[in-house]
């Protein structure tokens, strides 16, 4: 069998240091459970284009097009190149090179103590965002107009295609419909962006047409889905939006998980396994911590996870996730999510973690392994395989009544709940 070629590219900041760990890890289930995985490490990020001026080489990119199965990212940014060109060039080269149209962030707690909210916990925050990750504001379209001048003007561009806001809610309801939610969330403010998120709308409306009776599209203000994610995030599993607004409340949606330490991601076509797929910590290069060996692994290694599943081994994603929950709640992490030790030794616990799982695992006669692709990208609800707290003793949950707004005119769009018209 050929083996799936991963390219590994640390970046800036912190990313070299997490993606190192993200190696071991894949280096030790490779090991572990002898899977088929080729590494290729590639020297890109800012060290690299302020020595030789490189950024993405075409040749390069053309090489993970054909070879690769995934790709692991650390993260780009780097104050000595505040044009952020390499940053573009990797980042874009392979997000629209590539046409990886979805952005996937689960936001998922593993445990009670890293949700802020009062009178939540783990089980309270469990859904994933899908955002359009190559159209919107994020282009680059637009231009400056009399700079620096009193007169100056400045445009973005708000790129929505009928094309590219389909794919990206029918990948949504897709999800949906593999993991059993009744409910798709499209955040928008086509209250405000009356022609690009009309067209969210209608395309919302008809797809959730196609998906009822058993999926149900409910509309949501971008705004107002940001409150409600504070009041009760139980209530979302399935949030589909925009490249801006995606990336918005995926920020938000980390805090309430543990922080930007604690979200990964993936960059897919659809959820096309044949074509090469992308997989990043939420998180940036986050200066400020590079070099000190305290950025938080975590992120980066549930990514790994989630990339596993992608090539087709989900048991793998539940060992990973199911460590870095134990490590959580035993404290064996980094500072920002409570704990005392530094990057590398953190990892190292997760490592051991896993290696004692899969071994475990193995040598249960008889147990039945998950189907490839039964769980892409995410796995199913936790609770059965994390060693998780009990039932939250939380409040009922916060009526939402008090904060609605009164629609103005009728909503035009009968395939979809509107939140707005009609409080649950
Ligand atoms: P970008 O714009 O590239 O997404 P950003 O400016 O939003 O990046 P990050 O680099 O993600 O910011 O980091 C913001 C802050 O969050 C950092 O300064 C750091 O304190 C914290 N942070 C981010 N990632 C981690 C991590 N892995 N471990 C611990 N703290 C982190």
């Amino acid at each position: 069998m050929k083996p799936a070629k991963i390219a590994l590219i640390g970046g800036d900041g912190i990313g070299p240091e997490v993606v190192r760990e993200g190696r071991l890890l894949l280096e030790l289930v490779r090991e572990e459970r002898n899977l088929p995985l080729e590494l290729w490490e590639l020297d890109l990020g800012a060290d690299r284009y302020l020595r030789d001026g490189t950024t993405f080489p075409a040749e390069v990119r053309v090489a993970i097009q054909r070879e690769c199965a995934a790709v692991l990212l650390g993260a780009l940014g780097d104050p000595r190149v505040p044009g952020m060109e390499h940053a573009r060039d990797i980042l874009f080269g392979m997000r629209q090179g590539y046409d990886l149209f979805a952005n996937v962030r689960p936001c998922r707690a593993l445990s009670d103590r890293l949700v802020p909210l009062k009178g939540r916990g783990a089980r309270d925050v469990d859904f994933v965002v899908f955002r359009e990750n190559t159209e919107g504001i994020y282009v680059g379209m637009g231009g400056q107009f009399k700079r620096g001048t009193p007169d100056e003007v400045a445009i973005n561009e708000d790129i929505n295609t009928r094309k590219g806001v389909e794919r990206i809610i029918r990948t949504a309801f897709e999800f949906a419909k593999k993991h059993g939610h009744s409910v798709v969330h499209m955040a928008d403010k086509s209250n405000a962006m009356r022609h690009a998120h009309e067209l969210w709308l209608r395309v919302f409306d008809q797809i959730s047409r196609e998906y009822a009776p058993d999926i149900r599209g409910k509309h949501v203000y971008v705004d107002a889905l940001c409150l409600y994610l504070i009041q009760d995030p139980s209530q979302f599993r399935v949030i589909v939006t925009n490249n801006l607004f995606g990336d918005i409340i995926t920020d938000l949606g980390a805090a309430l998980q543990g922080g930007l330490g604690m979200a990964s991601s993936a960059n897919v076509h659809g959820f096309d396994a044949g074509r090469v797929a992308m997989f990043e910590p939420v998180h940036g290069s986050a200066p400020d911590l590079a070099g000190k060996g305290a950025a938080n692994p975590f992120a980066c290694l549930l990514t790994v996870g989630m990339m596993l599943a992608h090539l087709g081994y989900p048991e793998e994603e539940q060992v990973i996730e199911a460590a870095v929950a134990r490590a959580i709640d035993e404290r064996q992490c980094t500072p920002d999510v409570g704990g005392t030790l530094g990057t590398q030794a953190a990892a190292a616990w997760v490592r051991e973690e896993v290696r004692q799982a899969l071994r475990a695992l193995h040598s249960t006669p008889g147990r039945e392994r998950l189907a490839a692709n039964a769980l892409p990208l995410v796995p199913p609800a936790r609770a059965g395989n994390l060693a998780l707290g009990p039932a939250p003793s939380s409040p009922s949950p916060t009526s939402l009544q008090g904060t609605q707004r009164k629609a103005l005119r009728p909503f035009p769009f009968p395939g979809i709940h509107c939140w707005h018209c009609n409080p649950p």
